[in-house]
């Protein structure tokens, strides 16, 4: 770091994944390199469930919304941008990403009961404290969020869901931001969700939702225990992963199609398609993101030989190859 004109400068943003000087140039002009909170080349394998992932070239975590808009007012046109939650659904590749990676987990985080059933939460809170906010304000409809490791930005953008309950359908309004920093509120039928997808509008991000949840109710709902107990002893809890790899293919589980395929267990380098629950790729210490991509790319190639099926990635791939 060194100081310029009274402003913080991270040296080499823009020029670690290559930008060189115009991207260094570009980012001081916009003043983004400058700007409190953002860190260069902060590794991502800090920031994802399977501990794999290169460089951020900016790693921004906001103070609050009005931090986040200016930051984004602050961009050059050309700046890509990532948002990041939980990273438990991402494989970072090893050379990591350019431009702006927006971290909203442990930002942006506040939840708020606001009567008649209505939670509001900011994108950067946990899936399990909305579970466990939900439940201290005796509202039900959220239970299966508890054993779910992201954000609920991260939720909303995946549709995430677990033992027949899924978030979309609790939405009632989201709040978005795009990247000159304008903040919308939107009903949840600007928006189209179906089994882990989501669209909407496009270049706008979750910076909040109101969920409208039911009174809790001890006869339907899920017990948060039995969950828990469940997920530990069927999912391998013990190493890093990113959850289910693969979306279950209608009427079939990704899970038992690999088991099929012999492929329990295979490994390349150290990341091994898990013993527990065959969806599941983990890293078993020090794995690579292009390890972990080739293993992902063997059991495509296997399933679709063996059974005829193309299996179809729930985790996302995104960043450089190294
Ligand atoms: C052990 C384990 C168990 C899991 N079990 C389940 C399960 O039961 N059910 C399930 O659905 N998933 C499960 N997952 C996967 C994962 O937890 C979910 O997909 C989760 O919703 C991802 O949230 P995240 O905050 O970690 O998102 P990230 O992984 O950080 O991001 C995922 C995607 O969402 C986008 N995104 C993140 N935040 C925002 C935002 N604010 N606005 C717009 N886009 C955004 C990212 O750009 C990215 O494309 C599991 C993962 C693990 C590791």
């Amino acid at each position: 770091m060194m100081a310029l004109a009274g402003k913080r400068l991270c040296m080499g943003c823009g020029e670690s994944l290559g930008g060189g000087l115009a991207g260094l140039v570009a980012a001081l002009t916009a003043g983004v390199a400058g700007h409190p909170g953002v860190v260069c080349g902060e590794p991502l394998s800090r920031h994802t469930t399977w501990r794999v992932g290169g460089p951020a070239e900016r790693f921004f975590r906001p103070a609050g919304v009005s931090d986040l808009a200016a930051y984004l007012r602050g961009l050059p046109a050309s700046e890509p941008l990532f948002w990041l939650g939980g990273g438990s659904n991402l494989l970072v590749r090893d050379g990591g990403l350019r431009g702006s990676v927006i971290c909203l987990r442990g930002a942006l985080d506040h939840i708020e009961s606001r009567g008649d059933g209505a939670l509001y939460v900011e994108a950067g809170a946990s899936c399990a404290r909305v579970a466990r906010m939900a439940a201290r304000e005796g509202l039900g409809g959220v239970e299966f969020l508890a054993g779910i490791p992201g954000t609920l930005g991260g939720a909303l953008a995946m549709n995430a869901g677990a033992f027949g309950g899924e978030i979309w359908p609790l939405v009632e309004q989201v709040e978005t931001i795009d990247r000159r920093g304008v903040l919308r509120r939107r009903a949840a039928g600007d928006y189209q969700w179906g089994y882990r997808e989501v669209t909407g509008p496009s270049g706008e991000w979750f910076v909040a939702a109101t969920l409208r949840l039911p009174p809790h109710d001890a006869e339907t709902a899920i017990d948060v225990r039995t969950l828990l107990e469940r997920r530990n002893r069927t999912q391998p809890m013990e190493l890093p992963s990113a959850g289910s790899v693969f979306r279950n293919p209608p009427g079939d589980h990704a899970g038992r199609l690999i088991e099929a395929s012999g492929l329990k267990g295979c490994c390349i380098g150290a990341a091994c398609v898990s013993e527990r629950h065959a969806n599941f790729i983990v890293n078993t210490g020090g794995a690579t993101a292009a390890e972990i991509e080739a293993l992902i790319e063997r059991v495509e190639a296997v399933v679709a030989e063996q059974h005829g099926i193309r299996l179809v990635r729930e985790v996302r791939i995104v960043g450089e190859g190294s």
